[in-house]
């Protein structure tokens, strides 16, 4: 018999909270508190980078956090939770770290003659502003924060907050964050331990190319289109952006329709994290291992195509998949974008070079296979992945082939023209 492993995963679980007047002030203030601290250490250690002098470590900046709270102008660090304080350094200490390893990666890329993708480059941190959209405080369990018997959420020095429970959570929790978003809204995002036993072994495996015409094209030749309840919400947050732009400045109807993008834009947020949910639960269900091309979305980000490119929002989509993956006992690839998937024909592997964007069935010239451009990528990428797929489905057959979308990102992206 098969032993049964049981996968630990740390799992957020995100509820909604409706904090009272006098509760939302005291986060204001916490929510400050942390701002400054955050702030203040990384002046210190900016300064001591200008003055030449040693690091600060993680120890120095406690340590100093802990002096400056005894003096009368930073007294008021002490009106709230100290671990949330603490928790602000933890942040700043990471986004160093974050740069410092990114690099070391760019460096150590550049001596291996660049071979492979480039990593991806992380910025020095940045000052925080009270304009940032997202506020956030972190409780760890040792500042003990507990759920009530009556569902309210107690926060240290901040109150008993209401929550709505969409779900229970599954266990206890190790840390929660309380988060302000850009429309306002409060909510508490759980971390917590889960056990998933992994899912029934399954045969199919499959390959997903990642685009703009179509979500996500399998190799299977299944091709996703975005639902209606996400590019309703959508139509929605562009009327309001149009309502917001023919607005006079400074006006109060103005103030009146940013709120209504903001409120808008967390609404098609939720939406997109709603279908990359529902779409990377079924792909992990129904299939035993998944490939995907790493897109580097970080690069493409930095030509003209990057609003496109946040808005299909791929690296979320493929961190739900390799989390989902993980913990339901799944294969899960990531192919390097150094593989040209959109060059090779998936039938019988002959190479004939980049084809313009518009070209979207082609005929291979070694082996007369007709190919779909989408699907032939999703089976080169599940190829590349040495995943056993069947090419045979990928083809197509005779046919005046799918229209081109010039929006789409590849080897000659053209400027996109603005829609009417
Ligand atoms: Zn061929």
């Amino acid at each position: 018999m098969k032993p049964i492993i049981i996968v630990y995963v740390q799992l957020r679980y995100n509820y909604r909270l409706y904090p009272a007047p006098g509760q939302r002030s005291a986060l204001a203030r916490a929510f400050g508190c942390t701002r400054v601290v955050f702030n203040d250490g990384l002046a210190v250690r900016q300064g001591a980078h200008k003055a030449g002098l040693p690091y600060p470590t993680d120890a120095d900046l406690s340590a100093r956090l802990t002096a400056v709270k005894a003096t009368p102008e930073r007294a008021w660090l002490g009106e709230v939770s100290a671990v949330i304080l603490q928790q602000s350094l933890a942040d700043l200490n990471i986004a160093y770290r974050r740069f410092f390893e990114s690099r070391k990666a760019l460096r150590e890329w550049k001596a291996a003659g660049r071979k492979g993708p480039r990593p991806r480059e992380v910025g020095l941190p940045r000052f925080k502003s009270r304009k940032d959209t997202r506020q956030a405080i972190r409780f760890t369990a040792n500042a003990r924060f507990t759920i009530l018997g009556n569902g309210r959420l107690r926060l240290p020095k901040i109150g008993n907050v209401p929550v709505r429970w969409s779900r229970p959570l599954p266990s206890e929790p190790s840390s929660v964050t309380v988060i302000r978003d850009a429309a306002g809204r409060y909510f508490a995002s759980f971390v917590v331990q889960t056990e998933r036993g992994p899912l029934p072994e399954t045969e199919p495996v499959i390959g997903i190319d990642l685009g703009l015409a179509h979500f996500a094209v399998l190799s299977d030749g299944m091709k996703i289109a975005s639902p209606r309840f996400l590019r309703r919400a959508e139509n929605k947050l562009r009327r309001a952006q149009r309502s917001l732009s023919r607005k006079q400045d400074g006006s109060r109807n103005r103030d009146k329709a940013r709120v209504k993008v903001a409120r808008a834009h967390a609404q098609v947020a939720d939406a997109r994290r709603e279908f990359h949910h529902q779409l990377s639960t079924a792909l992990i269900r129904d299939n035993q291992a998944v490939a995907v091309e790493d897109l580097c979305v970080t690069g493409l980000a930095r030509t003209r195509l990057a609003k496109s490119v946040h808005d299909a929002g791929w690296s979320a989509f493929t961190g739900m998949l390799e989390y989902k993956a993980r913990r339901y006992g799944r294969e899960f690839h990531r192919i390097g974008r150094f593989e040209p998937t959109s060059q090779v024909c998936s039938a019988c592997g002959a190479k004939d070079g980049p084809k313009p964007l518009h070209v979207r069935v082609w005929q291979c010239q070694a082996c007369g296979t007709r190919l779909d451009r989408d699907v032939n990528a999703a089976v080169n990428v599940a190829k590349a992945a040495g995943l056993a797929v069947t090419a045979c489905r990928a083809q197509v057959r005779p046919g005046p082939g799918v229209p081109a979308q010039r929006s789409e990102t590849g080897t000659h992206p053209k400027p996109r023209r603005k829609p009417a």
